[in-house]
Formats: C-alpha cells, sequence, structure tokens
C-alpha cells in the first residue's frame, strides 16, 4: 500500500513558535524533513496576513496559509492551480467588529484592543518591536483585545458581542473578537482543495491532514483534522482529544513539542 499524502495546519504561538520568545529554531529538523519530502505546511493562527508573511519568509515556506483564526486563507500563485494569489474571506470585517466594540465600549464595556493601541504601546504590551507591532495591527477580520472589567462584566459583553454575531475566542495572550468562523473553516476549505489535487495526479491514494495546536482556540481545528497533535503548553489541558482519533500530545512545549511529534509521524508514515 502507498505511503499517505500528508498535510500539515500549525497553529504558531506555543505551538511552532515559543510562547515567549517567538522562537521556531528548535524545530528546524522537521521542518527541513517537511520541505525535503514536499509535504505542505500551512500555518493557521491568530496572527494577521502581513506577519504570517514574514514568517513565510523566515521559514522559506510557500504553502497556502490562514489568517487571524480563520477569517482569510491566502493561497499563493503556482499554488493549487492559482495563477495569481487569492484571498478567500470566512466572515465579518473588522471595520464591524470595532463597530460592534465601539458600541459596548459607549455602554460601559472596560478592555484595551489593538485598534486603541500605538504600535509603540503595543510592542512594549507583547514584546514584539516595532514594524511587528505594525503588522500585528494590519488585520482583516478579528480584534484582540484585553480584558478590564470583571468577569461577571465579561460574560455579560459575550453575550452581547453573542446578540451581534460576533464571539470571543481565548488565544494565547488575548481575547479574540471575530465573526461566527474559526481555524477548522479555512483548514477544511484547504484540505479539500488538496484533496482533489491529489485524487487528479494519485487518484484514490489517501490523504491524511495532521493538525497541530496548544490552546481552546485550535480546538476545532484538531478536531477537523485526522491526527490531531496537543502541544504543551499554558492551556494545552484544557483541549480535550477526541478519543476515537489517533491523537497525541508532546512532551515538551512549544517547538521542541512540535519537532519531537512531527518527526515521529513522518516515521511512523515512511517518510
Ligand atoms: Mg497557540
Amino acid at each position: 500500500m502507498a505511503r499517505p499524502h500528508l498535510i500539515i495546519f500549525s497553529d504558531l504561538d506555543g505551538t511552532l513558535l515559543d510562547h515567549d520568545d517567538y522562537r521556531w529554531q528548535a524545530a528546524s529538523q522537521a521542518l527541513d524533513r517537511l520541505r525535503a519530502a514536499n509535504i505542505p505546511l500551512v500555518l493557521n493562527s491568530s496572527k494577521t496576513m502581513p506577519e504570517i508573511r514574514a514568517l513565510r519568509k523566515e521559514l522559506g515556506n510557500t504553502d497556502p496559509f490562514i489568517v487571524e483564526n480563520g477569517a482569510a486563507v491566502v493561497i499563493p500563485a503556482r499554488v493549487l492551480g492559482n495563477a495569481v494569489e487569492e484571498v478567500v474571506n470566512f466572515g465579518a470585517t473588522r471595520d464591524r467588529v470595532l463597530e460592534v466594540l465601539g458600541a459596548q465600549r459607549t455602554k460601559g464595556a472596560r478592555f484595551k484592543g489593538f485598534a486603541d493601541m500605538s504600535a509603540d504601546e503595543l510592542a512594549a504590551e507583547t514584546g514584539l518591536d516595532r514594524a511587528a507591532a505594525e503588522r500585528a495591527k494590519d488585520r482583516l477580520g478579528t480584534e484582540p483585545l484585553v480584558w478590564q472589567g470583571t468577569e461577571e462584566e465579561l460574560a455579560q459583553f459575550e453575550v452581547a458581542l453573542g446578540s451581534e454575531q460576533l464571539r470571543l475566542v481565548p488565544g494565547g495572550r488575548f481575547l479574540h473578537a471575530m465573526g461566527i468562523f474559526d481555524k477548522a473553516d479555512g483548514a477544511r476549505f484547504l484540505l479539500n482543495k488538496y484533496r482533489e489535487q491529489c485524487r487528479e495526479q494519485h487518484g484514490d491514494e489517501p490523504v491524511l491532514a495532521i493538525a497541530l495546536g496548544d490552546s481552546p482556540n485550535d480546538q476545532q481545528m484538531l478536531e477537523s483534522a485526522d491526527i490531531p497533535v496537543v502541544i504543551r503548553g499554558v492551556k494545552s489541558e484544557q483541549v480535550r482529544l477526541p478519543s476515537a482519533r489517533h491523537a497525541m500530545r508532546s512532551l515538551k512545549p512549544g517547538p521542541e513539542g512540535w519537532n519531537e511529534c512531527v518527526l515521529n509521524l513522518l516515521f511512523e508514515y515512511g517518510y
């Protein structure tokens, strides 16, 4: 039997990138092996399009990517049969999100979002440099925020957002106000495209989707994959693993755990 074609979806913060210093170098060995084996690595993160573009350049990654928790999928030119780059959107625009947040603030909600911070303030808050902070502020469909009210007010705020068809999704560091979509929508969309392409090129050979994540906002992406991999991190205990799947948890946190799990899976599937 032919070894399966693999496609990897990966969260960034706390998963491929270290939670504290944003470095990925501990995963170099696995990244090199993926590139050598031509296995697509789709970055799927709460990060913005310019942020992920910058990281792809560093990694030498040329595969499609998913931005802002699934707000949009970017398919580069000459990938999956596309002549030119294509951006596919999946939810409320950022203008709509900011409009609803503004109305809630008028009613007393206390929070600080990226739109309320200068690039310098955001840099101080996150430890990013100024250019990176600018990229973080350049957004398509979501608004990360720090909640400054009580737990009770937060619960009311969530209900109010819900009545406007918006949600609040916890990430590694911020709460993300966004429309009704999640990281699995973009992943499923791309997986279908890859399966189609594979059918055209290789007939019925199997395609396995591997997803790696470290926090509750990765839950749906992990559930939509054939092989969910939970990377150990500050919130990874809150992620529930589907018991019926070939699922795993890393022993080490962040990129070290990523390296360990991807190398093991490559070995297991004959790469
Ligand atoms: Mg994460």
